[in-house]
């Protein structure tokens, strides 16, 4: 049984790595696997139905007591080539991260949900001006967030408006963005040294549609704080957490994810 596992963590972010580190504190010589994106990582499948879980990595197959998921959350990206070449040198989807490198800058914000609005509204404590750009007039976002970014001095929107191409790949950094009204098809440019994304985020969560609980959106639904409702597993940071999706946050759970199941462990036998 040397082979068995006592547990395995999905993914290593700031959750999983804070998991790691509390589960190789209770000697549970924890597997970390990894992934840049983890849905780039090795997990093929896994079988929660069976215990010790079967996890099964392409060629190889590894057992587990416990598992915990800590597979984040990826952000939306609109997709364009000139977006993806562009992250990092002006394009953003975390306005908390990046925000303070647009001080004093104009910078625009995509999307018309609560994320857009609230990346919106932090972002005026350092941008001189955002506009928000939707794709169509109807905004997703609750009333109260729109109406106040709508009441901002700073941000100013455009609606109906979907952007086509990033300006500024040659040199290296947004210099702007060519704009398509959505229903007249008229292409302007905006000339921003910033785009940030409000699209949504994705969990990375789908390998485990129909084995434990997911969410409209896809996030694993969890009670007291990091259990799913199979026993043994365990989830934490991004892939559970719609709401603060912070580093600190999601370290906090990785730690708890780790205490549950060293408590687990005791009480099930390793
Ligand atoms: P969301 O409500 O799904 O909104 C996503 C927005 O992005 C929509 O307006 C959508 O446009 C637009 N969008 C999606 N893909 C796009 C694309 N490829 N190109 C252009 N636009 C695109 O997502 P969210 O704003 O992240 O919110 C998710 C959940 O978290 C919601 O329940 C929200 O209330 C909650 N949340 C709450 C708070 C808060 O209360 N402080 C903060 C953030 C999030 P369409 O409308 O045209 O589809």
């Amino acid at each position: 049984m040397s082979d068995i596992r006592d547990t395995v963590i999905l993914g290593s972010g700031c959750a999983g790595l804070t998991a790691a580190i509390y589960a190789a504190r209770a000697n549970l010589k924890p597997l970390v696997l990894e992934g840049h994106e983890f849905r780039m990582g090795h997990l093929v499948s896994a079988d929660l139905s069976k215990h010790p879980f079967v996890l099964n990595l392409g060629s190889d197959t590894l057992h587990a007591r416990t598992l915990i998921i800590a597979s984040g959350a990826s952000a939306r990206w609109l997709g364009l080539p000139s977006e993806q070449a562009l992250i990092g040198h002006g394009v953003s989807s975390c306005a908390t991260c990046d925000g303070f490198f647009f001080s004093g800058k104009e910078i625009a914000v995509v999307g018309g949900g609560d994320s857009a609005m609230e990346e919106a509204l932090f972002l005026t404590r350092f941008a001189t001006r955002v506009t928000l750009l939707h794709r169509r007039d109807q905004f997703r976002a609750s009333k109260i967030m729109l109406e106040r970014a709508i009441a901002h001095p700073t941000i100013s929107f455009m609606s109906n408006t979907a952007v086509e191409e990033v300006l500024g790949v040659e040199q290296k950094e947004v210099t702007g963005l060519r704009l398509r009204n959505t229903v007249t098809g008229a292409q302007s440019t905006l000339n921003v040294s910033g785009l940030f994304l409000g699209i949504g985020h994705e969990p990375n969560a789908k390998m485990f549609a129909g084995q434990i609980d997911l969410d409209q959106d896809g996030y694993v639904t969890t009670h007291d704080q990091v259990h799913t409702r199979v026993p043994g597993v365990f989830a934490c940071g991004d892939v559970q957490d719609r709401r603060y999706r912070q580093a600190i946050t999601a370290a906090g759970s990785g730690c708890m994810a780790a205490l549950e199941v060293e408590k687990y462990l005791e009480e099930h036998g390793r």
